[in-house]
């Protein structure tokens, strides 16, 4: 009894030395000059973190995509800390230092700076379950991965070798225990232990292998390829929310396109998200659509590499929009009137949705605003304009009128039309509003706009991309 609660408590306690008990080995010790990680990349914070840490007798480094990104010489959007100290002890040192999760807790440090707050993710070493016991799923599939345990554990549950190093900005060394500085240098994407067990345990894992792909340019190694084909359809046994924040995190990876040609290859963009199976099965008729598509996935991971923000909602507008524009063009034919018809196209791409992954209703809300804002471009005349200007999400749908504009769907005359009307002042606004009408010849006098009950529909969608 006492020996088997001394072993729990040995097995709960990073603090005491563990063996390596699952051949996990020595790491190789990669120096400066080996790895030549520029320490100006760093999060200061993250630096903070590792050697308050240390100071206080524990081991800690930077870990994961952050060190894999400094290898590659990309400055990380985030960073993640492991150490040795159990996530109460980690708290204790930090001020603002809140506990996250409940079965395997980490720690989130938060630091406030200028800009945004930095939160840096410490988790303690974590080990790896072998697929025994009731934690796993008869498709291999892991349910519970909550023990702690040694270094070179925690290193075999990671997915990739070049996502599985730590780096301590102290010695400055990198710890590398699965070859992950070699495979970079071949650039190759490699999974650790085997991969058909791995994609088992963690069908996410496929996609992370193809987003990871896209966004270093590196190949897959073969056999880590190899299994995909077999198990892609593994991914319908994954809870919803998790695919649908892989599949996010893959469009928001600033490298969209690359990734849905990765999914296509591998053969996993089926029954994802009916979005994506509408994008990639390029049929003779969806040419226009997959302008649209491609121009806005390029967009957004143009802005995304040069820093700037993407909302999910807009990215989510853009994908759609085409199927969208189908349901409103199918609407009017039936005879309903122009904004009715929208409206009803908008309840119905979105329910074609829900046969898939659900949009999460926070983005819903956005994708709306910002297709039901997309005739109101349209209508130049009166007070419509001024209105629209003050609306809170203008931005977005000024953003999406003009990706309309440059795949020709609506003039570029009008995006450029407002393009000025936003960066001009009332009487330069008002100059653009007297163009309008001269350009119709046949707008409405103010007073008469007034008393007309019912302004005409604005947009027909005739100009609707096909
Ligand atoms: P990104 O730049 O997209 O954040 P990342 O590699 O940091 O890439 P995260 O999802 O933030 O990816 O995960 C952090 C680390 O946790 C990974 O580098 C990897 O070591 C490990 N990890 C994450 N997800 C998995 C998984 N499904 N299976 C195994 N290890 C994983
Ligand atoms: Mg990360």
């Amino acid at each position: 009894m006492i020996t088997k609660f001394i072993k729990r408590i040995l097995r709960r306690d990073p603090m005491v030395k563990h063996t390596q008990a699952n051949n996990t080995g020595a790491p190789k010790r990669i120096p400066k000059k080996a790895h030549r990680i520029d320490p100006h990349l760093l999060s200061k914070n993250a630096v903070k973190v590792t050697h308050t840490l240390q100071q206080a007798g524990y081991e800690a480094f930077i870990v994961g995509g952050a060190v894999r990104d400094l290898a590659l010489g990309i400055s990380p959007k985030d960073f993640d800390v492991a150490t040795n100290a159990t996530p109460d002890q980690v708290q204790r040192l930090f001020r603002k230092a809140r506990l996250i999760g409940r079965r395997f807790q980490i720690v989130h440090v938060t630091f406030f700076g200028k800009g945004h707050p930095e939160i840096i993710e410490v988790s303690t070493f974590r080990a790896l379950l072998d697929n025994a016991g009731d934690h796993v799923a008869e498709s291999g599939r892991i349910l519970r991965d909550n023990v702690w345990g040694s270094q070179g554990e925690d290193a075999a549950r990671r997915d990739f070798t070049i996502n599985a190093m730590y780096y301590d900005p102290s010695s400055e060394t990198v710890l590398d225990y699965h070859g992950g500085m070699a495979d970079m240098q071949k650039k190759t994407l490699r999974m650790i232990g085997d991969p058909a067990k791995r994609y088992r345990e963690d069908p996410v894992r496929m996609l992370r292998a193809v987003r990871f792909a896209a966004k270093t340019g590196f190949e897959l190694d073969g056999a880590t390829r190899a299994p995909i084909a077999k198990l892609g359809k593994l991914l319908n046994d994954v809870p919803s929310a998790r695919l649908f924040d892989e599949i996010l995190k893959l469009l928001m990876s600033g490298y969209s396109w690359a990734a849905i040609q990765g999914l296509k290859d591998a053969g996993l963009h089926h029954g994802l998200l009916p979005l994506l199976d509408h994008i990639l099965d390029t049929g003779a008729d969806s040419k226009g659509a997959n302008d649209f598509v491609k121009l806005a996935l390029a967009n957004t991971d143009e802005r995304i590499q040069s820093g700037k923000s993407v909302s999910a909602g807009f990215l989510f507008a853009t994908l759609l929009w085409p199927d969208l524009l189908k349901n409103w063009k199918a609407n009017s034919a039936k005879g309903m009137a122009n904004i009715p018809a929208l409206h009803d196209a908008m309840d119905d791409t979105i329910a074609t949705q829900s046969s898939g992954m659900t949009i999460q209703r926070r983005f819903e809300s956005d994708m709306r605003e910002i297709w039901s804002m997309q005739p109101r471009f349209e209508r130049r005349v009166g007070r419509y304009p001024y209105r629209l200007i003050e609306s809170p999400r203008f931005r977005a749908g000024y953003d999406f009128m003009l990706l309309r504009c440059a795949t020709g769907e609506l003039s570029p005359a009008i995006g450029q039309w407002w393009t000025d009307f936003i960066a001009t002042d009332v009487t330069g606004q008002d100059e653009l509003m007297a163009s309008v009408k001269n350009e119709s010849g046949n707008s409405p006098s103010p007073a008469k706009r007034r008393r007309r009950r019912k302004p005409k529909a604005a947009v027909p969608p005739e100009s609707a991309a096909s």
